[in-house]
């Protein structure tokens, strides 16, 4: 079964663990009934996850799905194993023969898995694809980790590098597009690959290494230009690294008196929630003040490993924000998206950023109307509380950087009065003199 990969030792973290020295077997051949049909729908409850005053411990209580997985692939491998992020990060399903032990495949999956050309290799953790249908090729989690070969077909308006970050770099891995700011990569390395990633021309393919020569160069321009404040680490994912690597590259941009705030963007709380150990909220501490975006997709990715997660970085004093990307047969209703953004709430995560998917190359079949997006808001804002309406954006093609999108609630102007929409579609006047 999978081992760990040379990227994965030298990026992750897991060259302090020698690899398991027998590979995991999976039992592909008789899948339980009871997995296969499972008794229970496949909607995550609300009550497998937020128990009222349950306490959370060390390792949190799995989902029926998650359950059902472990026992019907995985049934030799122990609570501290599975926990282990290492070993989560060790075993990554990559390849046909691995994912078609766990997965019926359809001829199209296939198809793509078996034919080179799309952007991005397909990897995804075992805790990751517990959550994933075996059979269902539409589910949404599935959709976002399963290669398709819709991926392989460049639409109108595609590009490998849409957002045009290359061409904002002034040195390799530091992306400089908005004055205050800049975007740190730090590694290409994620432990589950999504479909649909901005940044498929470079993740998952080595070129983006956390080695010290490089980072120095960025440190360096970050020391010789005052006017950044606050520095974006991402990837890849930045939670790939080891905690001691992680902590040298926050003490290296703390050091710079100018740096007022750090920020970390990442995947691991929905994807690797056993990433987020005490140890890591330790470090991470000491290097206030640190903001994280954690990228959410679907309330079905809310799992009490993920409630553990968010709620350790919360408790280590860590403001957390979403980034949700908006995809087409994933999260494209209202009801999905407001589902996931009251579970972010109760994971105490504020939602932040509604993305439009990035005309990335082969990402046609994700890419909503803006319309649709629109809608989305119209139907959280005044429907339910406003901490869980995100921004809107569309990242401008080009490099011209994230353009908010609001449903139009001014319906026009009568003198000195303004007319306004309301949630309900009623029209009020505000005093407005010109
Ligand atoms: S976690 Fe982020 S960087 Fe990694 S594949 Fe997904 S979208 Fe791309």
């Amino acid at each position: 079964m999978a081992g760990i990969d040379a990227e994965a030792c030298t990026y992750c973290g897991v060259d302090d663990e020698e690899p398991p020295s027998t590979t995991v077997q999976l039992l592909p051949s008789r899948v339980p009934s009871r997995f296969s049909r499972p008794k229970r729908p496949s909607v995550i409850a609300e009550r497998d996850i937020f128990a009222p005053g349950a306490p959370l411990g060390r390792t949190p209580r799995s989902t029926f799905q998650t359950r059902a997985f472990r026992k019907a692939f995985y049934p030799g491998v122990p609570d501290r194993e599975w926990n282990d992020w290492h070993w989560q990060a060790r075993n990554r399903l990559r390849n046909l023969a691995q994912l078609e032990q766990v997965l019926v495949l359809s001829e199209d999956e296939r198809a793509a898995l078996s034919e080179s050309g799309a952007m991005l290799p397909a990897s995804v953790t075992p805790y990751y694809m517990s959550l994933v249908s075996r059979d269902d090729r539409s589910q949404p989690l599935r959709r976002t980790v399963i290669p398709t070969r819709a991926e392989l077909d460049r639409g109108r308006g595609e590009a490998d590098d849409p957002l045009g970050e290359d061409g904002d770099s002034p040195v390799p891995g530091l992306v400089h597009r908005y004055p205050d700011r800049v975007l740190l990569l730090v590694t290409d390395f994620c432990s589950s690959y999504c479909r649909y990633c901005t940044r498929s021309r470079m993740v998952g393919h080595g070129r983006v290494n956390p080695n010290e020569a490089r980072l120095e160069q960025a440190f360096e321009y970050i020391r010789r230009t005052p006017m950044i404040r606050d520095v974006l680490i991402s990837g890849g994912d930045p939670l790939a690294l080891s905690d001691e690597r992680l902590d040298w590259i926050l003490s290296q941009l703390r050091g710079i008196p100018h740096v007022e705030m750090l920020r970390i963007g990442t995947k691991m709380p929905a994807v690797l929630p056993q990433r987020i150990t005490p140890e890591l909220c330790r470090m991470l501490r000491k290097h206030h003040p640190l903001f994280m975006s954690l990228h959410f997709l679907h309330p079905d990715e809310c799992t009490p490993e993920s409630m553990q997660a968010c709620t350790r970085l919360a408790d280590a004093g860590i403001p957390l924000g979403s980034q949700t990307v908006l995809l087409a047969g994933v999260n494209d209703d209202v009801e999905t998206m407001k589902r996931l953004m009251h579970r972010l709430l109760m994971m105490r995560v504020r939602p932040y950023y509604l993305y439009q998917c990035d005309p990335i190359s082969g990402s046609a079949h994700f890419r909503t109307p803006v319309s649709k997006g629109l809608e989305i808001i119209e139907g959280l804002r005044g429907h339910t509380s406003g901490y869980g309406v995100p921004n809107y954006v569309i990242d401008a093609p080009g490099g011209g950087g994230k353009i908010p999108l609001q449903p139009n609630y001014v319906v026009g102007r009568d003198g000195d009065d303004l007319l306004l929409r309301n949630f309900r579609g009623n029209t009020y006047r505000y005093p407005d003199p010109v």
